[in-house]
């Protein structure tokens, strides 16, 4: 079988040139081209001498994602349905975000993956959940998003979150080495700390990511303050209550010294009361955190989006108690590409609602 260049690591491309009878430097030479100068076949890999290219075609390939489907949204938010299966076709979502909502968000490109072809976890407010799931991304397919959208987009992004299609902590190692390419100086060379990894709570992989001390960004979607019904929108949460959910999530605070970012999907009539703001008034005072309020995207099986009187209502209640609050807006909404609605669809519901 051939190997796949992009998804060889460092020391997997020095163990193959000197297979190849090569010195060590090819393997540096080779992972700059097609990381950092993203080549698209073997003929950019100028360093090399003709035959050796050669050589390399009869022995590797450098697949590229196909792109299905591109869907830009107001604002310059873009979805894309990309294909990174190789032989077989596994098709995923990717977002470019152009950040406008506030002046720190102005100027901002975030790019936002996939670590699963669909998602296992089947949170009762999410698309993801409802289309078939066909298993987890490699971490080349992962950085592979990462190179289309930008080459498509002609800029780099500032940052990557993984917050599309399904859920990072069942995908630890791949993501985790994916992250650690996009962030790798001699590679795309992201700053690690503009790169977030958001998970719906897998606790021994929160556990996991404290004692690594993996430097990206931590965000937890928390989604509801009641510990006894968190369960009810949330079924991972009957695994990993809520309680020791946040007892970890304080836990990371503690031991990186750093925050840990909430995200929380408010949804009309379901976690959006007063008794509600106030448990989440707790939970933010508790620990260095600050959160991100997501009004609903996707109206199905009952389930609203806030007004934006009543969304801000919520939003001033805890800025008020002094916790740290951000509002993304929804952008991508009306391409089905905010969150939320990733689910292979190639047209956008008319409504902004997603597969109802
Ligand atoms: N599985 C991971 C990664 C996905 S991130 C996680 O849950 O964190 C996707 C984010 O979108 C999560 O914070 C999720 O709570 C949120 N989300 C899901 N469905 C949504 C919807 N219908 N409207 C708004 N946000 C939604």
């Amino acid at each position: 079988m051939r190997s796949n260049l992009k998804a060889l690591a460092r020391s997997e491309l020095e163990t193959f040139f000197s297979a190849m009878g090569e010195p060590s430097y090819r393997a540096l030479q080779t992972y700059r081209r097609v990381h950092r100068h993203r080549a698209r076949s073997i003929d950019e890999l100028t360093e090399l001498s003709l035959a050796l290219r050669a050589d390399l075609e009869e022995r590797v390939n450098l697949p590229s994602a196909r792109v299905e489907h591109r869907a830009l949204a107001e604002g310059g938010t873009e979805k894309f349905i990309l294909d990174v299966g190789i032989e077989e076709s596994l098709e995923i979502e990717a977002v470019w975000i152009v950040g406008r909502h506030s002046r720190a968000a102005r100027g901002r490109r975030t790019i936002c993956v996939s670590c699963q072809a669909g998602c296992s976890l089947d949170c009762s407010f999410c698309a993801t959940g409802r289309i078939p799931f066909a298993g987890n991304l490699e971490a080349w397919q992962i950085v592979e998003q990462v190179y289309t959208l930008e080459r498509l987009r002609g800029a780099r992004a500032t940052n990557v979150v993984f917050m599309g299609m399904g859920e990072p902590f069942h995908n630890y190692d791949s993501v985790i080495a994916a992250a650690r390419t996009i962030c790798d100086p001699d590679g795309a060379g992201l700053g690690q700390r503009r790169v977030t990894i958001s998970t719906a709570g897998v606790l021994p992989a929160i556990v996991r990511f404290t004692d690594e001390a993996q430097p990206y960004r931590l965000a937890i979607s928390l989604n509801h303050s009641d510990p006894s019904r968190r369960q009810e929108i949330m079924p991972i949460d009957r695994r990993f209550p809520l309680t020791e959910l946040l007892r970890a999530a304080r836990r990371y605070t503690e031991r990186s010294r750093r925050r840990v970012t909430f995200e929380y999907v408010m949804i009309d009539g379901v976690n959006m009361g007063a008794a509600d703001a106030e448990r989440l008034v707790a939970i933010g005072r508790s620990m260095p955190c600050k959160i991100n309020l997501i009004p609903l995207n996707v109206v199905f099986d009952g389930f609203e989006r806030p007004s934006s009187e009543r969304a801000s209502s919520f939003r001033r209640r805890l800025q008020q108690a002094g916790v740290e609050v951000f509002d993304r807006g929804s952008p991508g909404l009306e391409v089905a590409g905010a969150c939320g609605m990733l689910a292979l669809q190639r047209e956008a519901p008319a409504n902004g609602s997603g597969l109802a």
